[in-house]
């Protein structure tokens, strides 16, 4: 099976534990729904101008990203597919800093990197279907599924290498799964993203989830289509293994210093502007 028929089968097993009559229908009329609430989070945040509320003033971006997008466009020059991504996640998380809604994947903290990989497999890769977006969906959620059994999707347990870092690698396996990769270079994939994460800390300004937190989710979002290009690069053969980078992150979130862990009084946070509480 593939990752993301497992995914389904379990999927459509539990939606006929409360309605009998649940088909894989009914799983993808859920996934698409969770889509739509992505897109509409997008199509939202490229709108709003302005202040994130806080007291850290910072000027929303995505909107004045949009629009020098647009005037490339009506120009007639071209437009770069990473410039594109930026304004996804930027998007997203711009609307999760002013209490917009978001989808939680894996948390709000990061919750523009899936979106933005998920807009990318839309709008640039060619084929694609709807089913290739719930295939994406249902293999991200497997992988997510790993880390959160087997270590934590928590920067209170360990950093921001559990919610970027892990976005970021679900985000590369389900891109993975849905340009045609093998389950060995979808695992591939998830063990890039989060290799190039690990030992990432949470150290947001102020303790609002806007400093580094919304670039954070563009480069996590860049990071894991390149970790896809690379792992279907290859044919699936690699030396680190998932389980091995999961237990990894996991004991590297361990060892970190708890003030490097959702406090607010470590790194960026506190060199920039002191101390409060995070709520990620
Ligand atoms: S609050 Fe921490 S874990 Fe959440 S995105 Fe910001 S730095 Fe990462």
């Amino acid at each position: 099976m593939t990752i993301s028929e497992l995914m389904f089968t379990n999927e459509i097993a539990q939606a006929q534990y409360a309605d009998p009559s649940a088909t894989r229908e009914t799983v993808n009329q859920g996934l698409d729904h969770i889509w739509q609430v992505m897109r509409d989070c997008i199509d939202r945040g490229v709108q709003q101008g302005g202040v994130l509320p806080g007291g850290l003033n910072i000027k929303r971006r995505a909107k004045g990203m949009y629009d020098a997008i647009h005037d490339k466009q009506a120009h007639g020059l071209p437009t770069d597919s990473n410039d594109w991504v930026n304004l996804f996640a930027m998007a997203v998380n711009e609307e999760n800093a002013a209490g917009g809604r978001v989808v939680t994947a894996p948390t709000n903290g990061a919750a523009g990197v899936i979106p933005a990989v998920l807009a990318y497999y839309d709008k640039f890769v060619s084929p694609n279907n709807p089913d290739g977006i719930r295939t994406f969906m249902a293999t991200s959620a497997a992988i997510g599924s790993l880390y959160k059994t087997n270590a934590s999707i928590s920067a209170a347990e360990v950093g921001c290498q559990g919610e970027i870092g892990v976005a970021c690698s679900m985000a590369a396996a389900g891109l993975a799964a849905a340009m045609g990769a093998s389950n060995q270079q979808i695992e591939n994939a998830a063990e890039i993203g989060m290799e190039h994460n690990l030992g990432l800390t949470c150290d947001p300004i102020d303790g609002l989830v806007q400093v580094p937190c919304i670039e954070r989710n563009t480069m996590g979002a860049v990071k894991a289509i390149n970790a896809t290009r690379l792992a279907m690069g290859g044919d699936g053969q690699h030396h680190v293994s998932l389980d091995s980078v999961i237990k990894t992150m996991h004991e590297t979130g361990l060892d970190m210093m708890s003030k490097y862990k959702e406090t607010s009084q470590g790194g960026l946070a506190t060199n920039v502007i002191p101390i409060n509480v995070v709520a990620c």
